[in-house]
């Protein structure tokens, strides 16, 4: 479903993707891990052409995803991006937030769009929110609408970069369960994120970075339980030390 091969970035001299080729499977879950500013967000950022890599190639779906000619905006159709900051726009309700992109990107039905909007809501726990402003939820009732409006256009793909970092460790839980309901529908996925138990108990593989490359791609049992490269054994001892 996704594949990058040999593909670098640099953000002026600072080399920040270096030679990073990995292919992620339809269906599959894969967890993104390694200390901050070693270019899990840059890494996730190429897969829908929100950053430009510099060499090399990626495709999502079979689909160049920085060629010239690629329509970036049918290709993010495909994509669902889960962001920290939520990105809600305040002035309009729950439902409008979700109905926004298909309404005006694709030609879907306002009765279309308002079903499919309705049993999203429902599916994060969220049906009875549809007609308030984004303003009175809490943080992590937020970051799950986010994560309905990010599947109104049924994507193939759902891409999270830190979608838990920026909420209070008791909203934490309830964004890691819907992101979890989505695993188990078969959903490919790729997460950023520094929540090792959701690694551990959804990933299908870990993939660990450091500066900007690839260091180690596993199993979460095999990661957690016997790294093999000595940055992720001392990025596991920290985590463990917090
Ligand atoms: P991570 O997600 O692992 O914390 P990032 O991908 O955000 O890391 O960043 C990787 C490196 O690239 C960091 O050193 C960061 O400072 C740098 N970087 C990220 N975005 C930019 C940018 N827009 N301009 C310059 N440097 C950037």
């Amino acid at each position: 479903m996704i594949k990058l091969e040999n593909v670098d970035k640099w953000y002026g001299s600072y080399h920040a993707l270096v030679a990073v080729t990995e292919t992620v499977r339809s269906g599959e879950v894969v967890v993104i891990c390694g200390p901050s500013g070693s270019g899990k967000s840059t890494l996730i950022r190429t897969v829908n052409g929100l950053d430009n890599i510099d060499r090399g190639s990626i495709s999502l779906n079979g689909q160049a995803v920085h060629a010239k000619q690629t329509n970036l905006n049918a290709l993010r159709a495909q994509v669902g991006f889960v962001f920290q900051q939520f990105n809600l726009f305040p002035h309009m309700t729950v439902l409008n937030n979700l109905l926004l992109a298909p309404t005006t990107l694709r030609k879907m039905s306002r009765k279309e769009a308002e079903a499919h909007a309705h049993g999203l809501l429902g599916k994060v726990g969220l049906g009875h929110k549809a007609n308030v402003f984004p303003g009175t939820l809490s943080g992590g009732q937020q970051q799950r609408v986010a994560i309905a409006r990010a599947l109104m256009m049924r994507p193939k793909v759902m891409l999270f970069d830190e979608p838990t970092s920026a909420l209070d460790p008791e909203m934490v839980g309830g964004v890691l369960q819907v992101m979890k309901g989505l695993a188990k529908e078969g959903m490919t996925m790729m997460c950023v994120t520094h929540e090792m138990g959701f690694a551990r108990e959804v990933a299908d593989r870990v993939i660990f970075m450091d500066a900007g490359e690839i260091l180690e791609r596993a199993s979460p049992h095999a990661f957690f339980s016997s790294p093999q490269h000595p940055r992720a054994k001392r990025f596991l001892q920290d985590v463990a030390a917090h």
